[in-house]
């Protein structure tokens, strides 16, 4: 049903929300102002995205894989494999900072709220920084990318101050106000679809359906090419014996059917 709505960030999409990236040669300030990410078991699937793990936790982390998951049964390492083995990823807002040449935030301090979404890399080097530093939403972090290609960051605390949005009481209540305006209450539709076994098990048929018939097309060339070829033609005769279907067939049409 039609409904009137506003311009307002509680109707924005999801998937239009400004994800966090750093390119080659950018440095960014930011604040990790939630406490605890958001973290969810994934298999990435070929062509389909990313879709929740259907195992348990404990012992795909123990194992690598929980054969009560569908992808978990196929999955496979490498960049061809269509179903890859669950990996864990992570998702938390962020605030960015715009800043100066420099680096500095400009004044007043004015920020974007934005997703970023990482995985075990940037996570580990998210954990030295907090065993450092204890409480990550008093510091700020300055974020570089080391190479565009894979999108690997270096990840530093800004330690010796504590972060900029802290500066005075109206700046930490304007910004709180803005976060918490934009914040999305569920961050765990970013890491990945949640889907029941029975569409999990459609999914990889599918995927692998696909692998299948790609072999079979070839199989099936190679077969057009001996019917086509004389001499193939020629030796069949021979080199497969003869059916007999005269008399009757040679198996019941009942029992392929089923009665
Ligand atoms: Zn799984």
């Amino acid at each position: 049903m039609a409904k009137q709505i506003s311009y307002t960030s509680q109707y924005r999409s999801k998937f239009d929300y400004p994800m966090f990236k750093v390119v080659m040669g950018e440095r960014a300030r930011i604040v990790l102002i939630e406490p605890n990410p958001t973290m969810e078991l994934a298999h990435y699937v070929k062509g389909q995205g990313s879709f929740v793990c259907l195992g348990d936790y404990d012992k795909v982390m123990s194992t690598g894989a929980d054969s009560s998951c569908p992808f978990c049964r196929v999955a496979e390492r490498g960049q061809d494999s269509s179903v890859r083995p669950a990996g864990r990823r992570f998702v938390t807002h962020v605030l960015k900072y715009i800043t100066k040449r420099n680096g500095d935030p400009i004044l007043p301090i004015t920020v974007e709220t934005q997703i970023w979404r990482f995985g075990e890399d940037k996570f580990s080097q998210l954990i030295s920084a907090a065993e450092m530093y204890d409480d990550l939403r008093k510091f700020d972090l300055s974020i570089e990318c080391t190479d565009d290609t894979w999108s690997r960051y270096n990840i530093q605390a800004i330690g010796n101050k504590p972060a900029a949005y802290l500066s005075d009481k109206d700046t930490i209540e304007r910004i709180l106000t803005q976060f918490k305006s934009e914040r999305i209450a569920d961050l765990s539709v970013f890491l990945g679809r949640t889907v029941g076994e029975e569409e999990a098990q459609e999914i990889v048929d599918r995927v692998s359906g696909q692998a299948h018939r790609a072999t079979a097309t070839q199989e099936d060339i190679g077969l057009l090419a001996d019917l086509t070829s004389p001499a193939s033609a020629d030796e069949r005769p021979t080199s497969s014996p003869s059916t007999p279907v005269a008399g009757g067939l040679p198996f019941s049409l009942d029992d392929l059917l089923g009665s």
